[in-house]
């Protein structure tokens, strides 16, 4: 495969130096606190205790970073508490909650820059997506939820003439979200933006992985007027600070985005405490169909690749599993292997770079154990499936792509969460649908196909949240986000975010007759 440049040895584009430099001089001055923002303040541990934070690009130190525990989540979660009872935030009129997530939102596009070098510093993606993808759809869904908020009605049910029922929706009271480390922001703000415009306190667990922006974006909370103590971060292990915030008897509701085993395990530690609610947003296999009828078979196969590849394959969504029918595979394939080149990875900082570093060394030998897995299992590896750029001190694999995967192999059900996508053939509609519904997780599917007829038919039979047809890309904070099966119960974005974050609370009234 040809070589992309690379992060150590090629000569650094001028763009890629103003970022490199800007990186240095943080990093050599120490500028990146990795202290707990608790009660409006930077804190460190009560223990004193930090971890290193490492950037997958190159494996240098970024900064040290409060190893939470369960003193500094009991801290965090009084203060949150005795934010939320004194209704500092919750009493707030909708209209005042709006102003303040609008400027939220807004300093967040004013530090653009600064949140998008941080993102990609911490866990390996290309600044360009950083920059056009993480900062402003985190700043979006902020100001979107801010902006609903003073919309939103509650209800009088069409009761008798006696009484007046009302039914209005409250905040749950004290809110901990524990996010996954590939889009760090992004899932941080599918939670604070509907959790926050409720009227809810927050304690976020950023993951171990990625815990800098979360924390930056507690500063710029305060900074837009949410009052101290409403948005606590306490950064630290998922075994350590996770569980703790997860098992806390005084934590209302919890919204999880991670992994489908941890998501086991938060319903475990909610039966275990106080029953919290638990919303869990996890994994995914997503299956991309494509019929010999589909319009575009060249649209297909780059709008696979794009999406598999992007952040490379560290997307829950990440259309993994490529189904073909078989008297169009050959040719798809043919095109899919002249795609490789154009994603092999490069240096994150390089604004031209399109697949970056995975988040680290341990995930990205999961990452090729998956490759060997699949080797051994018989499939045909027609490209990549090596780790790149190895003397980089970085943690990148190259755009990997087998043929010849059958339903059942290890990496035709086990989520890779790596840039490796499998081929998988098929017969006709009904053996499609019968591998696309064929693993535990239903997040997402797409259907290729020019016959509306069957389009429609077997849109209706994918088991998913989401089904797109005729295109994988298409997102919006206006739309639901999430799973069927072992991919989730809850959903992020859209109004059905707010039914996670409030309470339904009925007045009866008794209305006498004159
Ligand atoms: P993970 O489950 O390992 O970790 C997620 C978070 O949970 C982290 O903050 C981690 O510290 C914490 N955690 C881990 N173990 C814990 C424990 N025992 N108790 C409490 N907290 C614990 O997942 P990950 O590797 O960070 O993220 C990747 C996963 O996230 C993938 O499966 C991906 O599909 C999923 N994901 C889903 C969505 C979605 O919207 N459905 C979005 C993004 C990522």
């Amino acid at each position: 495969m040809s070589a992309h440049p690379d992060p150590s040895t090629a000569p650094l584009s001028p763009q890629a130096r103003i970022w490199r430099d800007r990186a240095d001089a943080w990093v050599a001055e120490g500028r990146i606190d990795g202290r707990a923002f608790i009660g409006g303040q930077r804190v460190a541990a009560e223990s004193g205790e930090t971890f290193d934070c490492i950037s997958p690009i190159d494996g240098r130190t970024l900064a040290t970073v409060a190893r939470g525990r369960l003193a500094d989540v009991d801290a965090a979660v009084a203060s949150a508490r005795a934010a939320f009872d004194d209704g500092r935030w919750a009493h707030q009129a909708p209209a005042a909650r709006k102003r303040v997530l609008q400027r939220f939102a807004e300093l967040l596009v004013q530090h653009k820059d600064e949140l998008a070098l941080l993102e990609t510093l911490d866990m390996g993606k290309p600044i360009q997506y950083a920059l056009s993808v993480d900062v402003p759809l985190a700043a979006r869904c902020i100001n979107w939820f801010g902006e609903a908020i003073d919309k939103v009605y509650d209800e009088i049910a069409p009761t008798g003439r006696e009484s007046l029922a009302l039914v209005q929706r409250e905040p749950v009271g004290v809110v901990g979200a524990i996010v996954p480390w590939n889009y760090p922001m992004l899932m941080a703000a599918w939670k604070l933006g509907p959790a926050l415009a409720c009227g809810n306190s927050v304690v976020l667990k950023p993951s171990e992985k990625s815990p800098l922006t979360a924390l930056r974006l507690a500063e710029l909370a305060i900074q837009a007027g949410l009052p101290e103590g409403v948005f606590n971060v306490v950064p630290g292990y998922g075994a350590e600070a996770g569980e703790a915030l997860a098992l806390h008897m005084d934590v209302d509701a919890l919204g999880f985005t991670g992994s489908t085993r941890t998501g086991r395990q938060m319903l475990a530690y909610a039966a275990q405490s106080n029953l919290k609610r638990v919303y869990n947003e996890l994994g995914g296999k997503s299956a991309f169909v494509v019929f010999d009828d589909a319009d575009s078979l060249i649209r297909a196969a780059e709008t696979a690749a794009g999406c598999l590849f992007f952040n490379q394959g560290e997307s829950c969504n990440a259309p993994s599993r490529l189904l073909l029918q078989d008297s169009i595979a050959d040719e798809v394939v043919a095109h899919l292997q002249t795609l490789l080149p154009r994603y092999q990875p490069g240096d994150p900082l390089d604004p031209s770079t399109v697949m970056g570093a995975l988040v680290d060394g341990q995930q990205m030998n999961n990452v090729l154990g998956y490759i060997e897995k699949g080797r051994a299992q018989g499939a045909q590896c027609l490209g990549g499936g090596r780790q790149a750029l190895a003397h980089t001190g970085g943690c990148y694999v190259e755009p990997t792509l087998f043929d010849q995967v059958t339903p059942g192999m290890t990496i035709e059900q086990e989520e890779i969460f790596g840039p490796v996508l499998s081929v998988i053939r098929f017969k006709d509609e009904a053996e499609a649908i019968r591998i696309a519904n064929g693993t535990p997780y239903g997040l997402q599917a797409s259907v290729w196909s020019g016959q509306l007829d069957r389009a429609h038919r077997v849109a209706r039979a994918l088991r998913a949240g989401t089904v797109h047809v005729n295109q994988y890309d298409e997102d919006d904070i206006t739309v639901p986000f999430g799973g069927y099966k072992q991919s989730g119960n809850g959903r992020d974005k859209s109004l059905h975010a707010l039914e996670k974050y409030t309470e339904l609370k009925t007045t009866w009234i008794r209305i006498n007759p004159a």
